[in-house]
């Protein structure tokens, strides 16, 4: 069916983003959700769960031959909780691949999450989705579509205007 990600390069264009437990852990939840906020994008979906190891699998699949897989997967296991969100507006992956920074934290810009936050690339506290397939999968993976909320934040002409 439709893709859960939106539309790609309109304002009703998705992305997944989680923190990971690291994130969670050391209470900085709050911190990174109002980067997303503040830009203007809406949040459309948000929960709190230890994920299975299957579900941490799939969502790693990508890099089931790398030898950092298993770590990985433990990482994300660990038993404290992850924040899973969708987050909704114009350019929002590639823009959420920008506030969320590289994927070694001693290459992210010190303005990026992980560059303000991480310094470990196996503790960088947040995944984003990479692009608009991977997006499309991983809300799918994460959520049911009736966990998408329909809704205008307030602040969405202002914001989003193309003109
Ligand atoms: P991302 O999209 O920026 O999160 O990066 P990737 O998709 O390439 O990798 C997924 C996750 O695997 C990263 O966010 C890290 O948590 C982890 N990872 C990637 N490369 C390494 C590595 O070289 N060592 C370790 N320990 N973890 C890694
Ligand atoms: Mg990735």
């Amino acid at each position: 069916g439709k893709s859960l990600a939106g539309e790609k390069g309109k304002a009703s264009e998705r992305s997944f983003v989680m923190i990971k437990p690291d994130g969670v852990s050391r209470q900085l939840v709050g911190k990174i959700i109002t980067r997303f906020e503040e830009r203007g994008y809406k949040l459309v979906a948000v929960k709190s769960l230890t994920p299975s190891p299957a579900l941490a699998k799939e969502h790693y699949i990508d890099l089931a031959s790398r030898p950092f897989y298993k770590g990985l997967v433990d990482y994300i296991t660990s038993g404290t909780p992850v924040v899973a969100m969708v987050w909704e507006g114009k350019d929002v992956i590639r823009q959420g691949r920008r506030i969320v920074g590289a994927t070694n934290p001693q290459e992210s810009d010190p303005g990026s999450v992980r560059g303000q936050y991480a310094v470990s690339v196996g503790r960088n506290l947040i995944h984003a989705s990479d692009s608009f397939d991977s997006a499309s999968k991983e809300i799918e993976l994460w959520f049911a579509e009736s966990e998408l909320a329909e809704y205008k934040p307030t602040t969405w002409d202002w914001v989003m205007a193309d003109n």
